[in-house]
């Protein structure tokens, strides 16, 4: 009996809408420069998968806790996440930024003193707002999404939020998302596909060596042009 081997198949976990790396297209379809590398990688590398958007924390937690195989959600790689998880190499270069609503008069850091943030659980950005807290005097109030902590700021209850810069960027670009991105960018970051430490590392290197042929052959810059134009 030849042995052949059926194409591995796996779950893999992500945020509900953090355009430009995921989001719904206007059929219901998942896109952005996650779900299209994933996309193009699976095929270079002769896997299938499937989706799950379960939002940020959530799919940082199924991936914890064994439920899915892999998370892609313009996750920040830091050294305390690298305590659970193993990180693919770096596809995309970010960094944290504060965001105020379109006519606030709010135009820096400084002038954040003693306001209320809105954040979003379990990302790099609460982690930020939490440790500025002290030194800001801020008050922290979290959403589960980013669409409920603009939406917090939008109707003047926060009056500010923190997140990756170009997820915000591309909202008020595309999305007529009313707000105004402030100060510096605080921190670049490096963004990866991770999978639960020590586990799935056939997935890992199937993932580094799909992104590095794509990085080579031209298609991983035609995804970044494809959402981000020049500012890629
Ligand atoms: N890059 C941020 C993080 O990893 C936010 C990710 C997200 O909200 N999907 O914490």
């Amino acid at each position: 009996v030849p042995s052949v081997k059926a194409a591995e198949h796996y779950v893999i976990a992500t945020d509900t809408t953090f355009a430009p790396f995921e989001f719904q297209d206007s059929s219901g379809n998942y896109v952005g420069i996650d779900m299209d590398l994933l996309a193009a990688i699976a095929e270079a590398e002769g896997f299938t998968y499937e989706i799950k958007p379960l939002g940020f924390a959530a799919a940082v937690q199924a991936l914890e806790s064994d439920q899915v195989d892999g998370a892609i959600a313009g996750m920040t790689i830091t050294d305390a996440r690298k305590a659970s998880f193993d990180f693919s190499d770096n596809y995309y270069e970010s960094g944290l930024q504060f965001a105020v609503a379109a006519d606030s008069k709010i135009t820096d850091l400084e002038g954040l003193r003693g306001k209320k943030i809105a954040v979003k659980t379990g990302t790099a950005g609460a982690d930020l707002a939490n440790k500025l807290k002290d030194d800001y005097n801020f008050t922290v109030v979290t959403f589960k999404d980013s669409a409920n902590m603009y939406e917090d700021v939008l109707t003047g209850n926060s009056d500010a939020t923190i997140e990756d810069a170009p997820v915000i960027a591309y909202a008020i670009k595309n999305g007529n998302l009313r707000l105004k991105l402030i100060g510096e960018k605080l921190e670049t970051s490096q963004t990866g596909f991770a999978v639960k430490k020590g586990k799935n590392a056939e997935l890992l290197a199937a993932f580094n060596r799909g992104l590095a042929s794509l990085k080579s052959s031209g298609k991983y810059q035609s995804i970044l042009d494809k959402y981000i134009g020049e500012d890629a």
